[in-house]
């Protein structure tokens, strides 16, 4: 990116500047500063899952550069159920295995007895009889497993077995921790006679973690862009591109916008628990009040924005969003093309609550096309980012002219939509 001489002397004369120079402030060696840092803490920690060291390290990162460029940082704590499955289930009847599939959630346990039919377990009249300490064998269907599960714990049932109402296996799922015995899927073959054992190996608990929010002193707060990234990576690797390049553009913005005037007061948001499925700003958005949730104007995402085999993606969210992305790539006369607004990351929970959402995202797992390859240049018939949710997703796997580039697109796009007061939708 480049420096304009201009934009500098502004600032020093007013201490202000009405006049935005976002895109020639955001440099690409400062969005890289926080993508090192991001990467020094992946070196450490080994990722920033959910829950995990490197997560609580990275969000002290961004608290510390937000507060060191002004800003009053709010962290939203919450609690998520978290499941793993430590070894998978053995099932035997009369001593011979029967395939079965633990349901996420279950407890561990190993538990023997007699098997006992109780309906589809949904209702008392169903428990009617039912032995104490027996395995329970329900069908599937008539209500949710979490339901069957909760009538087999009231009727002191060893285990419960469900049994599926379709050809092969049934791997169900009880929602959240609580249920105190094991419940595992059976296929509608599996025959119980004799004496059943029933054994998970499970870890389930609830963890707590957090989103980290600032917003500028400056621009309206009843009329406020907000510009997020998840901050939390996948358990298999650190996920550098895999977001922390989207969180090094909003963390440079922030730092940059400290010191502007824009029209629209902007919010920072670095979600947590996005990739155990949007969680953290699923939270955010249901924690919104109506008329907290009317002064949004809209939300800008950045979830992958450094893609090693990259394609300019846009967000086809047809709305002024869109429009400044679009508008950016043309100046620069640069590729862009239009990729699926289908929610899959955390606009997703804005989308749904009717707030204008939209962003750029440069490649995932997918494969680029021969075409794509001929425009943008890299490699047809690769996967854009080969590193995609794996250890490899290091430093070495960041895009630098990528990365420039999505952060001046960004810049521009926020001038457009903070600096000037357009509408959003
Ligand atoms: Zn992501």
């Amino acid at each position: 990116m480049r420096i304009v001489v201009t934009a500098a002397l502004v600032l020093t004369t007013t201490g202000l500047s009405a006049d935005p120079g976002l895109d020639e402030a955001v440099t690409e060696p400062n969005v890289f500063a926080h993508v090192q840092a991001l990467a020094e803490i992946g070196e450490l920690h080994g990722n920033r899952a959910v829950g995990s060291a490197g997560y609580e390290a990275s969000a002290q990162y961004v608290e510390r550069v937000l507060r060191a460029a002004g800003y009053q940082v709010t962290s939203q704590t919450f609690t998520l159920p978290h499941y793993r499955e430590v070894s998978p289930a053995v099932v035997t009847a009369a001593g011979v295995p029967v395939t079965a599939a633990t349901f996420a959630y279950s407890p561990s346990g190993r538990v023997s007895g007699p098997a006992q039919a109780a309906g589809t377990g949904c209702h008392e009249a169903d428990w009617a009889g039912f032995r104490r300490g027996s395995i329970a064998v329900t069908n599937r269907g008539g209500c949710p497993f979490r339901v069957k599960a909760d009538w087999a714990v009231w009727a002191e049932a060893g285990a419960l077995i469900v049994v599926n109402s379709k050809p092969g296996e049934l791997k169900g799922s009880l929602s959240e921790p609580g249920v105190t015995l094991p419940v595992v899927g059976v296929a509608p073959e599996a025959r119980f006679e004799g004496t059943v054992t029933v054994e998970t190996s499970t870890a389930s608990s609830t963890k707590s973690t957090r989103n980290v929010i600032a917003q500028t002193t400056q621009g309206d707060p009843d009329d406020v862009l907000v510009l997020g990234a998840h901050l939390d990576s996948v358990e298999a690797g650190p996920g550098i591109n895999d977001n922390g390049s989207g969180v090094a553009v909003v963390l440079e913005i922030a730092t940059q916008m400290a010191r502007m005037r824009p029209e629209r007061a902007v919010r920072f948001a670095f979600w947590g628990a996005e990739e155990v499925g949007l969680i953290g700003s699923t939270h955010y958005v249901k924690g919104l009040s109506p008329q907290e949730k009317a002064k949004i104007a809209g939300y800008v995402n950045l979830d992958m924005v450094a893609t090693k085999n990259h394609a300019n993606g846009i967000y086809d969210s047809d709305n002024a969003i869109e429009d400044a992305a679009r508008e950016f790539y043309e100046r620069r006369g640069l590729p862009a093309e239009e990729v699926a607004f289908d929610g899959r990351s955390d606009y997703g929970p804005f989308m749904k609550a009717g707030i204008p959402a939209g962003g750029i995202f440069t490649g995932a797992e997918d494969i680029k096309t021969p075409e794509q390859a001929q425009r943008y240049g890299g490699s047809g018939n690769q996967a854009y980012d080969p590193c995609y949710h794996k250890l490899c997703d290091t430093i070495e796997n960041v895009n630098r002219q990528v990365l420039d580039v999505s952060g001046d697109a960004v810049a521009s796009m926020v001038e457009k939509l903070a600096f000037d007061r357009g509408p959003v939708r």
